[in-house]
């Protein structure tokens, strides 16, 4: 029965990562703990990172006496104490199960990253994952760092008083960020970030935290381009790039909407230098209104983000500050009337996303609101405690599983696409 199971991983207080010879893997959906097996893992994609998780401990399968145990000791050296093992896989990956593991009293909440279950089978990583899309958009072996570097002294050298230039620099060439440096590249999809504020104060915010504990993974741009800076970083994208795609909404900033006058005149400045390349808005949809103007003005897509289409789980996360998860769904009626192409940026998590409350609901809120594309995004942030703020909002009572989650939705609406990466217009209505 569990030979095909795989074999668990543990670390060490360094970080170093180790088999534990004599049990096996385990992942977490809800609350039940999973064996991971060989024919529902992959081994672990390119880009991905390996991480520990301090102040827990893994719970594992024991082979010999057949028992789920909690092991915070290596069993083979006394005294070393080991700990749980995740991955942070890389883009176009949807994990189906979180690593096997309890916290210990008044753990620290775990940094903003997304945490896969991982095992060992004959000397290879195996993540349990999903690929929802095989595009190399942010595959780092294809924008090498020598290219990023020639790319910013071109652009620094044609645009030497854009300020938006200068901030995507420091995106690419300080946080990694793979969308800056696929502009300075001339790959795919640029990113045109604009807002200093937001309307909502998410837990997994990656540009501004208030929590001591938690820190976000970079600082928010501290200026508002002018339409024009922002006009010259994408028609240069579009020109130079085949199927361009550049967006409002980035990790560095707050909500575009928020700064929607100033994205209004970019769009029209845009639109009357080229009528190529496709102009996506990736946003909280908190402002119909604003919204209304900018499909208006030229925008073709929409990203809606979103971790719930339940408002009470909603709310829990969002935690909206002056609009109402109402608006959000006005903002996505609006898209879908005026024929965009509408996306969801759905944040998911194994024993929340997979639950039949939450796939019954999205599969009624589709029904009700059909979009174009759900876009599977793993959600960085502690999954347990995510989990914990969840269920205290509305009870929750059987987990599907990822797996089964995905083919219940495609079997309902078998056009909808899955994916990763905002599609650029040639590709709206291909799977
Ligand atoms: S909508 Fe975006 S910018 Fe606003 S709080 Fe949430 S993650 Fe942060």
């Amino acid at each position: 029965m569990t030979d095909n199971f795989i074999s668990a991983v543990v670390a060490n207080k360094k970080g170093e990562i180790f088999e534990l010879k004599g049990y096996s893997a385990l992942g977490m959906v809800g609350r039940s703990f999973v064996p991971l097996t060989n024919n529902e893992t992959y081994n672990v994609p390119f880009g991905t990172e390996f991480m520990f998780l301090p102040e827990r401990v893994p719970i594992l399968f024991n082979r010999k006496n057949e028992k789920i145990e909690a092991i915070s000791e290596n069993p083979y050296k006394k005294g070393e104490k080991v700990y749980p093992v995740a991955t942070f896989n890389s883009p176009g990956y949807v994990i189906t199960h979180i690593p096997a593991y309890e916290g210990t009293d008044n753990c620290k909440p775990l940094p903003l990253f997304s945490y896969g279950a991982v095992g060992l089978h004959k000397d290879k990583f195996r993540s349990a994952i999903i690929l929802v899309d095989k595009e190399r958009r942010q595959d780092l072996r294809l924008m090498k760092i020598d290219r990023v570097i020639a790319g910013v002294k071109k652009t620094r050298n044609l645009f030497p008083k854009n300020r938006l230039v200068v901030h995507l620099e420091k995106c690419a060439l300080t946080y990694g960020c793979p969308a800056a440096k696929n502009f300075f590249i001339g790959r795919y999809e640029a990113p045109l970030p604009t807002s200093q504020a937001c309307n909502a104060k998410c837990l997994g915010c990656i540009s501004l935290q208030e929590k001591k504990d938690l820190s976000n993974c970079q600082e928010r741009i501290a200026f508002t381009p002018s339409p024009e800076e922002i006009a010259e970083v994408a028609v240069l994208h579009i020109k130079n790039v085949q199927n361009p795609v550049v967006s409002f909404g980035q990790g560095c900033e707050g909500d575009p909407l928020l700064s929607s006058d100033v994205i209004e005149e970019a769009v029209k400045t845009i639109r009357a230098k080229t009528c190529e390349g496709t102009i996506n808005i990736n946003t909280n949809a908190s402002r119909p209104n604003a919204l209304k103007k900018l499909f208006d003005a030229g925008i073709d897509s929409i990203r809606v983000s979103l971790n719930s289409v339940r408002e009470e789980c909603y709310n829990a996360y969002f935690r909206p500050a002056r609009y109402n998860f109402s608006d959000v769904i006005e903002s996505i009626d609006i898209g879908i009337s005026n024929g965009k192409f509408v996306s969801i940026n759905y944040l998911n998590l194994p024993g929340f996303t997979d639950t039949i409350e939450e796939v019954s609901s999205l599969i009624s809120f589709i029904k009700a609101h059909p979009i174009n594309m759900i876009q599977w995004r793993n959600l960085n942030f502690d999954p347990l405690y995510y989990l914990k703020t969840m269920y205290e909002v509305t009870p929750h009572t059987k987990n599907i599983g990822m797996k089964m989650a995905l083919i219940e939705i495609k079997k309902a609406f078998p056009k909808i696409k899955f994916g990763y990466f905002n599609p650029p217009k040639e590709k709206f209505r291909y799977k």
